[in-house]
């Protein structure tokens, strides 16, 4: 059996209409159109390390090209112009082609990040909702009223920021330019998207629905490219207003500097290594399922996993043991089986780097009770792997891995536990387990972290704030934040 049937077999006709176009495109100005240079580069399928097709790279000058149409289609009437419940009706339109589109968007993605299809299709559709939720805000985004003397009115207007520029990672990808178009929009600004170059292909599927539900040309331009190139010239660009990003934190530094010339508004969502804290009152059945999940959803590569695995010295032993059981009945493999938990990493690159922590962690005294290995012989799949005797200063605590791996720390008390989980540089996100829910609201108020989940992880929902204190980030996605993050405020004084 070649190839071609194993997969074809798996994937729907939508798929492999998709799949066929050999060469993809960046979308500029509504149109599909190759780079200026002709250069392209290739996608891979990190589950069998095949090649899925070649795309277009952006350069600097489609870059600009992007941006002159975001340009344009930001100033044109047909866009600036409309009235808020219009500008609702395309994202709503957009959630509906998505819908309609969920189990194609879900196989593309499958296929470009290793991601089990099961957590794809729900992830899809758990996420149409961000577009919906933002719709809503169209409507509702006010300036005031001011007081003033009685010859004088002063009012204010909250205004679009102009063109954004937004750069996504590869380990959600879908999720990312949705969480990152949707409040860009409802604002009323223009965008220029550049999807990672490990995982282009959801980014041009969406890109397809955006010219197909009729966009004004130019209001979402996407332009697959390298971060190195495309993405450094979007960062300086004079005529961008805003970047947003989310990716590495070394990334998000250059970007900073970078967009200093420009002054550009500036959203971070960046690394963690978040603690998941159990203490012995916890129920402890949900804790170590949920705390399980916490380090391998995603294969590990997660912002907000918690990796950082905190258990009372009390119930250390049993807790170790328990959870070490649960990883070993996880389900690597193919990521088309339904029974699948986890893929493979994204990419050779990620493959050395998580494994490179397996001898960092020995090294340095830790002991793993399982995985530690590569799993299979094709495709890029690690065990997921459990370290425990873990003290907070190793660098497998202190380090971002991205891997299914998970370190379990002994803490004492309250304070003690604390002062563990805030020693790090980052400040993502945390969880908490105990049936002591003023101790629960203690532990979450005491945690430098943007997010704390208390009795539960990865719960997140466009109606709250996401993202990081310390090196986490800068600004928040999601919430009534969001849209101060896309928005300028203008005072305006009338003199009667
Ligand atoms: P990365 O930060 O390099 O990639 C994220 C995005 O940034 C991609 O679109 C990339 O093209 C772009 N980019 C890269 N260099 C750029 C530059 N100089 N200017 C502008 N944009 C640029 O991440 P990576 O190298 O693929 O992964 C390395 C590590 O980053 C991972 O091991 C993980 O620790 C971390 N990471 C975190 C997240 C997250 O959700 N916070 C996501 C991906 C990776
Ligand atoms: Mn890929």
């Amino acid at each position: 059996m070649s190839k071609e049937t194993s997969i074809g077999e798996r994937i729907g006709a939508e798929t492999k209409r998709f799949l066929a176009k050999k060469n993809q495109l960046l979308f500029i100005n509504g149109k599909f159109v190759p780079a200026k240079s002709g250069k392209t580069f290739d996608t891979i399928n990190p589950a069998t390390e095949e090649i899925l097709g070649s795309v277009a790279e952006a350069g600097a000058e489609d870059v600009d090209e992007a941006v002159k149409a975001a340009r344009k289609a930001f100033e044109a009437p047909t866009w600036s112009g409309i009235n808020p419940h219009e500008r609702a009706r395309y994202l709503l339109k957009l959630a509906d082609a998505i819908a309609a589109n969920a189990d194609t968007i879900a196989e593309i993605e499958t296929l470009d990040t290793g991601v089990p299809l099961s957590i794809n299709k729900a992830n899809v559709i758990g996420n149409i909702n961000v577009l919906q939720y933002y719709a809503g805000w169209c409507s509702k985004i006010y300036g005031k009223t001011n007081p003033s003397a009685d010859d004088v009115f002063n009012y204010t207007r909250r205004e679009p920021l102009g063109v954004c520029g937004q750069i996504t990672p590869w380990n959600a990808p879908f999720n990312m330019v949705i969480w990152k178009i949707a409040p860009a929009l409802a604002c009323g600004n223009t965008v220029v998207l550049k999807p990672a170059e490990n995982t282009p292909l959801s980014a041009i599927k969406i890109a397809e629905l955006i010219q197909e539900v009729g966009f004004p040309e130019g209001v979402v331009n996407i332009i697959p490219g390298m971060g190195s190139v495309a993405g450094s010239a979007m960062t300086t660009h004079p005529d961008i207003n805003k970047i947003a990003f989310t990716g590495s934190t070394n990334v998000g530094k250059g970007i900073l500097s970078g967009s200093v010339d420009t002054l550009k508004k500036i959203t971070l969502e960046l690394g963690g290594k978040s603690p998941n804290i159990i203490f012995s009152d916890a129920d402890l059945d949900k804790a170590i399922t949920t705390a399980v999940n916490g380090f391998t959803l995603l294969s590990g590569q997660a912002c907000i996993a918690g990796t950082r695995v905190f258990v009372q010295d009390n119930i250390y032993d049993e807790v170790v043991k328990r959870i070490s059981q649960k990883v070993s009945e996880l389900i690597v493999g193919d990521p088309f089986n339904s029974t699948t938990q986890l893929g493979p990493l994204i990419s050779e690159k990620q493959f050395k780097q998580v494994s490179s922590y397996f001898d960092i962690g020995k090294k340095d005294g830790a002991k793993i009770t399982v995985g530690g290995k590569r799993f299979g012989d094709k495709g890029y799949y690690v065990e997921p792997t459990v370290f425990t005797n873990v003290d907070n200063q190793m660098r497998i605590a202190k380090e971002e891995i991205f891997g299914p791996v998970g370190s379990i720390i002994s803490f004492k008390d309250e304070n003690d536990v604390i002062a563990q989980a805030n020693n790090t540089p980052y400040g993502l996100a945390a969880g908490v387990w105990t049936k002591d829910i003023s101790r629960g609201h203690r532990i979450a108020h005491a945690i430098k972290s943007g997010m704390v989940w208390i009795n539960s992880y990865f719960d997140y929902d466009p109606i709250s704030p996401f993202g990081g204190y310390k090196q986490s980030g800068m600004g928040r996605e999601f919430g009534e934040e969001s849209i101060d993050a896309y928005t300028q405020i203008k005072s305006i004084f009338l003199r009667y």
